[in-house]
């Protein structure tokens, strides 16, 4: 059966890791389709809007190969991510891939779109122990007109079926920064997620040559260290409002226990283990999501700074 890999993965699999600044800590595949995902979202290369090669997911290489051959070397993973395109046929596919992957006895991360409780329920069984939920927008107008597919509302009762079926915690939501959201909105949302039970993967926007947005910038890198640490604060359960404040497009955050270890946030955020490795920057920085703790301390200088100017 055909996979496309990412470009880091199948380096790491062919034994070249060595050459890595940071490896990958995940295997990232995803579902294999020849004319791309049906679906219409306007940042991502995949889509059926978008005229950008399809062996392209976000800056990332996405070659195809046979999930056969890699097979015997996903075991130097600690954890397999399955990412899905939308096609027909895709949930029976995605049920194959599982079984084929079940055996190599590593945890497995699903990342799919909206499918009936029935199809979700039977996919977990196969070895699936965190969902991967690509909302992608911070608000429901950012999610109509970056044309994802279905509705706000069936995504968010999605989400909620998956924490009913995989526990508090074991739902991450993946979420976009620098669409056009604000502070407080893509706070307010980050909120009403981890209420429901629900974890948050972010992601920096990335434009790719050949995909509606291509023109558009992405964020300032100060604005995403202020969505990082809000979403520390609020997965480790503080009242973000209580000891922090927005003012114009960053936090402010009152010193206290909450910032212990503050600088976790700027690590890769998502399931365990998963390190994402130069998915939305170029690895001679900046860095958006750090992906392992060596250059978490390599870049201290960059994030140190930005905690002082903002702890009061
Ligand atoms: S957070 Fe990482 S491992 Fe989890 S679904 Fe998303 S990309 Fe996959």
């Amino acid at each position: 059966m055909k996979v496309r890999v990412s470009i880091g993965t199948l380096a790491l699999i062919r034994g070249e890791g060595i050459k890595q600044l940071a490896p990958p800590t995940t295997a990232y595949m995803l579902q294999f389709s020849e004319s791309g995902c049906a679906a219409r979202c306007a940042f991502c290369p995949q889509s059926s809007a978008s005229r950008a090669p399809r062996d392209r997911l976000s800056r990332v290489l996405w070659p195809a190969v046979e999930l056969e051959e890699i097979l015997p070397r996903l075991r130097i993973f600690r954890r397999l991510c399955m990412q899905s395109v939308i096609k027909p046929g895709f949930v029976e596919e995605l049920g194959s891939l599982l079984d084929t992957l079940s055996g190599v006895g590593r945890p497995i991360s699903l990342a799919v779109t909206p499918i009936p409780l029935y199809a979700l329920r039977r996919l977990v069984a196969k070895g699936v122990d965190y969902l991967g939920v690509g909302l992608d927008a911070f608000t429901p107008r950012i999610f109509r007109e970056i044309m994802k597919p279905y509705s706000w509302s069936t995504y968010i009762s999605f989400m909620k079926r998956g924490v009913e079926v995989l526990g508090r915690g074991h739902v991450v939501v993946h979420l976009i920064a620098g669409l056009g959201e604000s502070l407080r909105e893509a706070i307010d949302t980050m909120r009403i997620l981890v209420g429901i039970g629900a974890r948050i993967a972010l992601f920096a926007f990335t434009p790719v040559k050949g995909t509606p947005l291509e023109k558009c910038a992405p964020p300032p890198l100060r604005y995403y260290r202020s969505l990082q640490l809000a979403r520390l604060l609020i997965e480790r359960g503080y009242d973000i409002y209580r000891v922090a404040e927005i003012r114009g497009d960053e936090l402010r955050i009152r010193n206290g226990p909450w910032l212990r270890d503050a600088e976790d946030a700027f690590l890769t955020s998502g399931c365990p283990d998963c390190n994402r490795p130069f998915f939305n920057e170029s690895p001679r920085g900046p860095l958006y999501n750090i992906p392992s703790r060596r250059l978490l301390e390599a870049t201290r200088a960059e994030w140190s700074d930005f905690l002082r100017g903002v702890v009061f």
